[in-house]
C-alpha cells in the first residue's frame, strides 16, 4: 500500500488548483495532467468541475480522449465533479451533439438538470461512507438519470423540487458527484477517493 500515492487533476479547464489543494491535504501526491505522457506516471485521476463542453473538445485537441479512456477501460481510478461527473458518464443528455464523453461510470447524466431558476444553491446530503451529511455545493449542476447494474448510487438531493435525485454515484474505483466537495474546505469525499486509489497501489 503506498501512502502517498500520485493523483493527476485533468488540467485543460475547471477548478483545477482547489482539487490539487485537496488532494495534498489528504496525503496525495497531486500533478497536472495535460498530456498523455502524464497519465502514465499516475495512480489516480480527478476531473474538476468547469464547463464539460469546452473540457471535451481540449481532451481532443491534446489528443487525451482515447488515451483517457483507455486508463478508464483499465481501472484507472477517476474522481470526477459536476462537469468532471459530466465526463465521466456513459450518455449525456442535453450537451452538444460532439461532445464527448468517458464511458468511466454506466450512468446517464443530465446538463444544467436544476434548471436556470436554480443556477446555484447548496444544501446538506448524506452520503454513504460517511458518518455525517457532507455540504454540496451545486453550480449549474447536473444530476444523474439512469445507473446501470454495479454503479452504487452514494447520494440523492434530500428535499425540494429535485427530491430523490442522484447527485453522487460509484462504480468500482470511478466515484462522481453533481458538487463541489473541493470548494467547502470538506475534504472526506477527497478522502475517500484517495484511499481508493491506496487500497489500488
Ligand atoms: N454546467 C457545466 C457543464 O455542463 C458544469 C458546471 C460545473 O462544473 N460547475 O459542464
Amino acid at each position: 500500500m503506498t501512502t502517498r500515492p500520485t493523483i493527476g487533476v485533468l488540467a485543460l479547464q475547471g477548478d483545477v488548483r482547489e482539487h490539487v489543494n485537496a488532494l495534498a491535504h489528504c496525503g496525495a501526491e497531486a500533478v497536472l495532467v495535460r498530456r498523455e505522457s502524464e497519465l502514465d506516471k499516475i495512480d489516480g485521476l480527478v476531473l474538476p468541475g468547469g464547463e464539460s463542453t469546452a473540457i471535451s473538445k481540449l481532451l481532443q485537441a491534446f489528443e487525451l480522449l482515447e488515451p483517457l479512456r483507455a486508463r478508464l477501460r483499465d481501472g484507472l481510478p477517476a474522481f470526477g465533479s459536476c462537469a468532471g461527473m459530466i465526463l465521466l458518464a456513459s450518455e449525456v443528455l442535453d450537451t452538444r451533439a460532439d461532445a464527448q464523453h468517458l464511458s468511466g461510470i454506466d450512468m446517464t447524466v443530465r446538463r444544467n438538470a436544476f434548471g436556470r431558476q436554480v443556477d446555484s444553491f447548496e444544501t446538506d446530503v448524506d452520503f454513504t461512507g460517511l458518518d455525517s451529511p457532507v455540504r454540496a455545493v451545486f453550480i449549474r449542476a447536473p444530476w444523474v438519470e439512469r445507473v446501470g447494474d454495479g454503479v452504487e448510487v452514494l447520494a440523492t438531493v434530500p428535499t425540494g423540487p429535485a427530491e430523490g435525485r442522484i447527485v453522487a454515484a460509484r462504480q468500482g474505483d470511478v466515484i462522481a458527484t453533481s458538487f463541489h466537495p473541493e470548494v467547502t474546505g470538506d475534504l472526506r469525499v477527497h478522502d475517500l477517493f484517495v484511499n481508493a486509489v491506496r487500497n489500488r497501489v
